[in-house]
């Protein structure tokens, strides 16, 4: 019998379009219910808090691609430079600094998503449009050559009003777009554009999404209490 973790897998993937790619968010779950979603073929997991995904990656099959979606802290970055795939929420120069530096003393160049602000909503973090070109114009950022920008990240607005979520995916879309005119440069190739969770991704691939973070729906329900 197929697990219930497998079977969400599988309903999900059915109606993907090939150039969507699927991060599982697997934050406060335990390795066994990642190792279900990898027996059941998948790869690709996401998590948003760096110690908690050192003791996965740790623990868990190597061949696994281990996505940073949560917001960082710079003396953090240490610790996951070794093995991150991609880090999605990258908010700042100084930030971004950092990861070259922990990268560049590994040895390797890592992938990284910008986060723009996109959502009518105080606590989300994020780049306004004016800041993530400021940034990308800047001489500093041309010094970087540890890390590549392989595209851009967004949270909607949580609402149930599907037309204020498609305006807040179509904005990020447009701003992708742009940012694909500074593919010429060497630490910029604009191609990944992580928009949709649970509750919208259907949204957000009709605004050309190519990659969902999919937590819930694949894995249940999170309880934060008991994994405080
Ligand atoms: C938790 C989280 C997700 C997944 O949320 P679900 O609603 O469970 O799919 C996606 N993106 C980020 C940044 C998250 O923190």
């Amino acid at each position: 019998m197929m697990s219930m973790i497998a079977e969400n897998l599988k309903r999900i993937k059915a109606d993907l379009p090939a150039q969507v790619q699927l991060v599982a968010v697997s934050k406060t779950k335990p390795n066994a219910a990642i190792l279900e979603a990898y027996e059941a073929g998948q790869r690709v997991f996401g998590e948003n808090k760096i110690q908690e995904m050192t003791d996965k990656y740790d623990a868990l099959p190597q061949d696994i691609e281990w996505h940073m979606i949560g917001h960082v802290q710079r003396n953090k970055v240490k610790y996951m430079a070794p093995f991150v795939a991609l880090i999605h929420a990258v908010d700042s120069l100084r930030l971004l600094t950092e990861i070259d530096k922990q990268a560049e003393r590994n040895n390797r160049v890592i992938p990284c998503l910008l986060q723009l602000f996109i959502a009518d909503e105080e606590t989300k973090f994020g780049l306004s449009e004016d800041e993530l070109f400021e940034l990308l114009d800047s001489e500093a950022f041309k010094a970087l050559h540890h890390i590549k920008i392989q595209g851009l990240m967004g949270m909607a607005t949580f609402t149930e009003n599907q037309d204020q979520i498609r305006q807040e995916f179509s904005t990020l879309h447009h701003i992708f777009e742009k940012v694909q005119t500074y593919n010429h440069l060497p630490n910029v190739e604009c191609k990944t554009l992580s928009m949709g969770m649970s509750n919208d991704y259907p949204i957000a691939i009709d605004c050309g999404s190519t990659m969902i973070r999919i937590g819930s729906t694949i894995f249940g329900e999170r309880n934060y209490e008991l994994n405080k």
